[in-house]
């Protein structure tokens, strides 16, 4: 089986360290309060670049080869990977491509161009922005780096995890934003390499939950995308998923789907109790307590992931809007 040990996430700690933030956990007493048990903030949110995917990203980059290095790194993306890899590639004085569809908000197009990527506007989908990539591989020897069915990857993001269990080490419950699978797969290695008997909880959205579907239908799936305040969770796992979908299926407990007004809740909690702003992909496990969908019985985290939503967004959520629609 296709897979990443624990070994390959300590190593990825020691080779990302000083290159990214290791973030604070805090006990939350608004939730702990609710939940009847102690319930604990990953504040990874507060990651340079504002999400956690710098730290894959700059996992994958000083792995390597010097000649791939000088050649240079592609990507498709939708915002946080685009922006963690010409974060990290910039930080190493490297070529870093990212190529995008028309429907990427400008936004998040100018955040990356800051970072001296050069973007490329391809088209109206990702599928289509990914033949563009694999030109660049083709023709210019640039190496693709996807944003999760990567074992390095995979391995920078479960760094996190070994953060979590040095700082609670009693912990029982880990609750994780999930997409397509890299951030949950490398913590839950992390976690029950260090914490067999912990429990790790993964949490999609309603509206296009491409891993749960896939794991209900026993192999990858095509779920239509759809638009959702959890943004970041939005895609597909890939037909020809390497890693996650295999890593999912063995580590992962539970997977939970979170309507709409769930996330805009949750958004509005951390933002009132917690006094933090977060994108709504990273508000979900908040959200899922909230919801009472997760009943948390002993020490849990719940990880804050990213807070790159847009404020206009962020406040008429805060105001009460419960949808994309009613943000409108
Ligand atoms: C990418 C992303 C996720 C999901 O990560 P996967 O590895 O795709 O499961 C969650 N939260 C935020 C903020 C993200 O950018």
């Amino acid at each position: 089986m296709t897979t990443v040990t624990l070994a390959e996430i300590e190593a990825a700690a020691d080779r990302i360290a000083g290159h990214v933030r290791r973030t604070d956990m805090d006990l939350s007493t608004s939730l702990s309060e609710r939940a009847g048990a102690p319930v604990h903030l990953k504040h990874e949110h507060r990651q340079i670049t504002g999400a956690f995917k710098l730290r894959g990203a700059t996992n994958a980059l000083l792995t390597l080869p010097d000649d791939a290095r000088a050649r240079g790194v592609a990507c498709t993306s939708t915002g946080n990977h685009g922006r963690g890899l010409a974060h990290a590639a910039s930080a190493l004085g490297m070529r870093c491509v990212v190529c995008m569809s028309k429907l990427v908000p400008q936004n998040k197009l100018d955040a990356i161009a800051a970072l001296g990527a050069e973007v490329r506007i391809i088209g109206k989908s990702q599928d289509e922005a990914q033949i563009e990539v694999d030109r660049l591989v083709e023709e210019e020897g640039l190496t693709d780096i996807p944003p999760f069915d990567r074992a390095e990857i995979i391995a920078g993001q479960g760094t996190i995890g070994l953060e979590i269990v040095e700082a609670l080490p009693e912990l029982e419950t880990v609750l994780v934003p999930l997409s397509g699978g890299g951030l949950i797969a490398g913590i839950a290695a992390a976690v029950k390499g260090r914490r067999p008997q912990a429990r790790i909880i993964g949490i999609s959205m309603e509206r296009g939950a491409a891993m749960k579907a896939s794991l209900d239908a026993g192999g990858p799936v095509e779920v239509e995308e759809l638009a959702t305040l959890a943004d970041s969770l939005g895609g597909g796992i890939g037909l020809d998923n390497r890693y996650t979908f295999e890593m999912v299926r063995t580590l992962v407990d539970e997977v939970v789907l979170l309507g709409e007004a769930e996330i805009a809740a949750g958004i509005r909690h951390v933002y009132f109790e917690e006094r933090e702003v977060v994108e709504g992909a990273a508000a979900v496990g908040v959200a899922a307590i909230l919801a009472g969908k997760v009943k948390p019985t002993g020490p849990t985290i719940a990880l804050l992931s990213g807070r790159n939503i847009a404020m206009d967004l962020h406040r008429r959520i805060v105001n009460g809007a419960n949808s994309l629609e009613e943000a409108r």
